[in-house]
């Protein structure tokens, strides 16, 4: 087997993951990279409304307003005060380094003004990693899976991986997962193939934290194929219309098109299944091809001429808000275990996620992980892999169909009906070497349906991005949910 060995191994290639190792190169460490996919990989390419920057010292705190109410009392607001403090300093590094940001903010739903920093129209992620990608001098291992963590001393020590070149042994003084979110849990969905939440299933059967995991964000506004329609062509004038032609918001939230994400998702729900469709009106933009051409060109994909006529549009699952826990510092509580990006859970985004807040954390918080870890290497002799988590993929499409009652509106039926057929799933502990990437994935992707149903069934109220119809107000007491091992805790937020 092919051995590697690495000062700091960053597992994922978004934002995050190459933010954090830019970091870590500059001070001189030996950097390694994983991407499962060829890059650009992740969702952070696909990105289009860009990167949330508070506009000047004034804004920091209306951006944090805007972050805690989009939150609804789970915002750690120490944390998201930290973040969006350092933003601004980002912003001045990403523009030395050559990224062409458009000089003027557009605002998105949640935001109280324009801030919101786009690259190339609708090509904002695509932009910021390319960019990113060529100041990187570390070495990028694409088609590389991690499937399993390496433990040394009761420390994480590196990962076995899986490649179409055959499997790999990485050890490594520290570990940081950057691997995204695991919207392709659901059967409607923003995010790309690899989005099945590996980082946060590998940490979690490490014996590390998952928090909040029942909080996922979708997205209002996708063509019937996932693809993406962004809220900022609600910010530049686009309209929500009922299937009876009827502008609706106005009866959900007095900010219209311009609510919530988890409010107009909602809306969106009712009115497709009250009239029979929801469509979207991106005629009122000006010069629309030209600054959304990525949205142009997806409608058209799909023979929808977005020049002339409303555009078909229904919610799909966009962003995780749960995942890994981590301190501000990235540090998940297990030794040499770092994690930032849509992988972790920081208490920044609480129980809704403000849009375009998530390449912000990424950036942020990658550094900071980078440099913690850095502060953290130690390479003890002898490390063993822990048995990877398979399940045989052919349950996934079942599963997805089955994991829908825990979709933007959800129930206490549904969701014990849904978490009834996750378990009965066989999934199994396996030698990594001997699964393949696609039962790897099943087996995160169950694993994670386990967890995120519930913890759905035990916070009974609705709050944010997660509502129950059977429980539809916001409970008194305000508290996260942390699943580890067999257990799961409600910790008091703040
Ligand atoms: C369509 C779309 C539009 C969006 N628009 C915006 C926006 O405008 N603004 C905003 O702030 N946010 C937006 N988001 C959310 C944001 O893009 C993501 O939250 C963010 O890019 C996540 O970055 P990341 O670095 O954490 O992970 P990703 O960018 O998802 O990267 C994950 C990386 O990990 C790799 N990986 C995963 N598992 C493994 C494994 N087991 N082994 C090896 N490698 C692995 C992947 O190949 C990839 O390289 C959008 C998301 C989507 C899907």
């Amino acid at each position: 087997m092919e051995r590697l060995t690495a000062d700091l191994l960053v597992v994922g290639a978004g934002v995050a993951g190459v933010y954090a190792a830019l970091a870590a190169e500059a001070k001189g460490a030996n950097v390694l990279l994983l991407a499962k996919d060829p890059l650009p990989s992740g969702s952070t390419p696909w990105a289009q409304g860009g990167v949330a920057f508070p506009l000047d010292e004034e804004d920091l705190e209306a951006h944090l307003q805007d972050t805690l109410r989009a939150g609804r009392g789970l915002v750690e607001e120490a944390v998201a005060r930290s973040i969006l403090a350092e933003a601004p300093r980002h912003l001045e590094r990403l523009t030395t380094m050559g990224l062409p940001f458009h000089p003027e903010p557009t605002r998105e739903g949640g935001h109280s003004r324009p801030r919101v920093r786009h690259l190339g129209g609708d090509q904002s992620g695509l932009l910021l990693l390319r960019g990113l990608l060529t100041h990187l001098q570390s070495p990028v291992l694409e088609g590389y899976m991690a499937a399993s963590l390496l433990l040394a001393q009761g420390r994480v020590a590196g990962v076995l991986a899986i490649s179409p070149r055959g499997p790999v042994e990485i050890r490594a003084g520290a570990v940081l997962l950057a691997t995204g979110g695991f919207g392709r849990l659901f059967p409607v969905t923003t995010n790309p193939e690899g989005a099945t939440g590996d980082g946060m299933a590998l940490a979690f059967h490490a014996g590390g934290v998952l928090r909040d995991l029942e909080f996922v964000q979708f997205h209002p506004t996708a063509l019937p194929n996932g693809a993406l329609v962004s809220e900022a062509c609600r910010g530049e004038g686009a309209l929500l219309l009922n299937s009876r032609g009827e502008r609706f918001m106005g009866r959900y939230d007095p900010l219209l098109e311009l609510a919530p994400r988890d409010v107009v998702a909602r809306a969106v729900h009712r009115e497709r299944e009250a009239t029979g469709g929801v469509f979207l009106d991106l005629r009122p933009i000006p010069h629309l091809e030209a600054r959304f051409p990525t949205v142009v060109a997806s409608a058209r994909a799909l023979g929808l001429d977005p020049l002339r006529e409303p555009i078909p549009v229904a919610p799909a699952a966009h962003y995780a808000m749960g995942g890994v826990k981590t301190d501000l510092r990235g540090y998940t509580g297990l030794p040499g275990l770092y994690a930032a990006g849509e992988v972790a859970s920081t208490g920044f985004h609480g129980a809704n996620r403000l849009a375009s807040n998530s390449l912000l954390e990424g950036l942020v918080m990658g550094e900071r992980a980078a440099l913690a870890a850095l502060e953290d290497l130690a390479f003890p002799p002898k490390a063993e892999a822990l048995p990877a988590l398979a399940l045989d993929p052919h349950h996934l499409p079942a599963l997805r169909v089955q994991t829908e009652p825990a979709g933007v509106v959800r129930s206490g039926e549904g969701l014990r009906r849904a978490l009834a057929f996750a378990e009965a799933l066989p999934l199994e502990e396996v030698p990594p070497l001997e699964a393949t990437r696609a039962a790897l994935e099943a087996g995160h992707l169950a694993l994670l349906a386990r967890l995120l149903l519930r913890l759905a069934l035990l916070r009974e109220e609705s709050r944010g991005a997660h509502f129950r119809e059977d429980f539809p107000e916001e409970a008194k007491e305000v508290y996260h949910l942390e699943a580890q091992g067999p257990h799961v805790r409600r910790v008091p937020a703040g």
